[in-house]
């Protein structure tokens, strides 16, 4: 069986190509410069599971869709059938606990919930639909960011307003479940019996949230309705008071998009730094406004991932993951240390090592215990496609 996973952000396409039920990878690439202000053509990339480069090659200026032609037309000459493709979809409604298919009736209900993810939803949709005319005869499965929260609990779920706007959907969703669903699978394996308790992951990149998850299922995370509530993110704002928002509209004229601009474009590390989005440059940087923001990242990370505790009734391990979590031993001592009261005590020694590998970088008699477990999105679509394929053919 061959899956294809299919990642469609606004300015690349990520993919890779697994067999084996989805448990074995066998290349992976992108196809990056898609973006509408790109100076460089689109490229395509592609390399092996042993680093081997299978494709270099500049593609011609036409968008998303000429670019899957390029990707489906490429495939077809490496291998013989594609038997699913997983598509990445970030929000899929109350509706959506799980990974589904793609047929016409499910892509118009999810081309109801681009507004609550106005930066991914459409591009992912508008891929699925390019890739279903090229590969007519594969199962085409959709994977949410979403799903893997619809354990919460109702409560969880509800913002303190009026029922009415509760049953129109405007409730906490959640976001990043792939990547979270990715490390409670591997939990029991990395922690033993801890991993089965309560254990809060810090997913931090670009896009930085955190999940509580007790017994491998999410009970509380810190996004909700959309992709920009609880920690401050690249250029996301994280956690904000809504009179905020009030405030700029009344008083200094802003309309609705000059506030998706400023929270969504504006603000986080970008905006609290005047200088990047980037961690690693802020790092680098000596000038006080990037000390700023990294502070700031780190205060408001340990006061959501305090908060997340509540919920899970407790704490025997924190995970770190993605692009921050995985690399930045400073950032991980700056939120532990806002929570040592909790119980942490660092391994300072195992942090400063642990670099995009799984490790224990707390010392034995911390508790909770503090771990690294580098995500993977990308096996979790393919895991979830194999799972949906094999239920599909039991039935
Ligand atoms: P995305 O949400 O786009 O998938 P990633 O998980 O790739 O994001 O994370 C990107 C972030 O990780 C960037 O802010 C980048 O600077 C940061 N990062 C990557 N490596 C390091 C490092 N060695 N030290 C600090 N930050 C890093």
């Amino acid at each position: 069986m061959t899956i294809l996973t299919l990642n469609a952000g606004s300015a690349s396409l990520k993919f890779s190509l697994y067999q084996d039920d989805g448990e074995q990878q066998i290349l992976h690439g992108q196809i990056e410069h898609l973006g509408p202000s790109e100076s460089q053509p689109p490229r395509l990339y592609a390399c092996g599971v042993d680093g081997q480069v299978l494709a270099e090659t500049t593609l011609g200026r036409g968008g998303q869709s000429e670019a899957l032609d390029h990707l489906a037309d490429w495939l077809e000459s490496r291998t013989d059938t594609v038997n699913a493709v997983a598509h990445r979809i970030v929000h899929g409604g109350p509706r959506h606990g799980g990974a589904t298919l793609l047929d016409e009736e499910t892509l118009q209900y999810l081309d109801g919930l681009v507004q609550l993810a106005p930066l991914h939803q459409p591009h992912g949709l508008a891929g699925a639909r390019a890739l279903e005319q090229r590969l007519p005869h594969a199962s085409h499965v959709a994977c949410f960011d979403t799903a893997f929260h619809r354990t919460q609990n109702e409560l969880q779920q509800r913002y303190a307003l009026p029922e009415d706007l509760y049953q129109m959907g405007i409730r906490r969703y959640g976001f990043h479940g792939l990547s979270y669903q990715y490390i409670s699978e591997k939990l029991p394996q990395v922690l033993g019996k801890a991993g089965h308790g309560r254990v809060v992951i810090a997913h931090l990149g670009n896009g930085a949230s955190a999940c509580a998850v007790v017994n491998g299922r999410s009970v509380a995370s810190t996004m909700g309705f959309t992709a920009l509530e609880g920690l401050m993110m690249g250029s996301r704002c994280g956690r904000l008071d809504p009179g905020v928002l009030l405030y700029l509209q009344d008083a200094l004229d802003f309309s609705s998009r000059d506030l998706s601009d400023l929270l969504y474009r504006r603000s986080g590390l970008l905006g609290v730094s005047g200088l990047s989005h980037d961690m690693r440059q802020l790092q680098a940087s000596s000038q006080p406004a990037a000390r700023r923001a990294v502070d700031l990242f780190c205060l408001m990370a340990a006061r959501e991932i305090a908060g997340l505790i509540v919920s899970s009734g407790g704490l025997d391990a924190l995970v770190f993951t993605a692009g921050i979590g995985e690399n930045s031993p400073q950032i991980r001592t700056g939120i532990i240390e806002r929570l040592e009261w909790l119980g942490f005590q660092l391994d300072p020694e195992a942090n400063a090592k642990a670099l995009s590998a799984t490790a224990c970088i707390s010392d034995p008699d911390s508790k909770p215990s503090v771990w690294v477990i580098p995500t993977d999105e990308e096996a979790m679509l393919a895991r979830q496609a194999a799972r949906w394929l094999e239920e599909r053919r039991d039935r």
